[in-house]
């Protein structure tokens, strides 16, 4: 559109004209979205590396938005973010993952090595002063048990308050939950702050993981975010698996668990259970 040339100004603004009206209505509909029912949780498998068995879900919100069809998170999670509706949409979030892992747990799936679930958190979730009440009131309603929850929060909201994060962090760690670093590699972490943080897992984000096979420096980078979580005696994830390359490179390199389409696509609960969860006999 930049080439179009100086005429094309009003042809510009209109558009933006749109793209606010668009934003509004999108807005609108969101408010009534909890209300009406409208999201839903897929699952993600985490894969051991090694033996291919389940070992978690990673819950992914979408929207079935009537008007618009199935909104994918990257669609929507922003303006939710913006508007401040974020806090009740990931609060729903966090309620619906934790009950459905609470009811998988207790019709028996995973077997003994109960199933973990994790759950993305916003920044503004985080930065919340009620946060730790929000979470400790999930797994008391739900009845799950803490370590079978696993929060993932980005690592660029973290290092944006290192002291506020910390706090919040701690305080979290102390329901006997474990927390992830999501998308490591992206956000300029401290190694001096990393090794404050109270976390248990670091997920290499999958821009690095794409090129792992091919790309020598990626391949260095992952090399090094995997000694890196060893040092600081972190458990690792791969996001972003898609081949068999990828997944024979992560795990003789030491990376334990990962998740991708290599594996499974993020799935609705029903699918999830029967493709992932099924007991042995069944
Ligand atoms: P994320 O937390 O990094 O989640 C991983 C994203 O990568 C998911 O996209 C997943 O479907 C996708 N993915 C998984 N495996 C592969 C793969 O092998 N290749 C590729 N190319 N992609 C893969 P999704 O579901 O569209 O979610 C996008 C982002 O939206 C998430 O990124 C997360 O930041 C955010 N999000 C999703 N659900 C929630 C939520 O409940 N709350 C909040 N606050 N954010 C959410
Ligand atoms: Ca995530
Ligand atoms: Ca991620
Ligand atoms: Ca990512």
């Amino acid at each position: 559109a930049k080439e179009l040339g100086r005429n094309n100004f009003q042809y510009f603004s209109a558009d933006m004209n749109q793209d606010a009206t668009e934003r509004l209505g999108t807005l609108n509909a969101l408010r009534q979205a909890l209300a009406n029912d409208e999201f839903v949780l897929h699952y993600q498998p985490k894969i051991n590396l090694l033996t291919g068995a389940v070992v978690g879900a990673e819950a992914l919100v979408r929207w079935r938005s009537p008007a618009r069809g199935m909104v994918t998170p990257n669609d929507f999670i922003p303006l939710a973010e913006e508007s401040g509706l974020i806090i009740d949409i990931g609060a729903w979030v966090l309620r619906t993952a934790c009950a459905q892992a609470m009811a998988w747990r207790q019709e028996g799936h995973g077997g003994r090595d109960a199933l973990m679930v994790s759950v993305n958190l916003s920044p503004s979730q985080l930065m919340r002063d009620d946060i730790v009440d929000v979470v400790a009131g999930v797994l008391a309603a739900t009845g799950l048990p803490p370590r079978l929850l696993e929060l993932e929060i980005t690592e660029t909201v973290v290092m944006r308050d290192i002291e506020k994060s910390l706090d919040k962090l701690a305080r979290l760690k102390m329901l006997g939950i474990r927390i992830s670093i999501d998308d490591f590699g992206t956000g300029h972490s401290s190694l001096n702050y990393l090794k404050r943080l109270p976390v248990d897992i670091l997920k290499i984000d999958r821009s690095f993981v794409n090129d792992i096979a091919t790309d020598e420096d990626d391949a260095a980078i992952v090399k090094a975010i995997i000694s890196l979580a060893r040092i600081l005696n972190l458990d690792v994830v791969a996001e972003g698996v898609e081949t068999e390359a990828q997944r024979r490179f992560l795990m003789e390199n030491g990376c334990d668990v990962g998740q991708g389409y290599h594996f499974s696509r993020p799935l609705p609960a029903a699918a999830f259970a029967s493709a992932w969860l099924a007991l042995p006999g069944e």
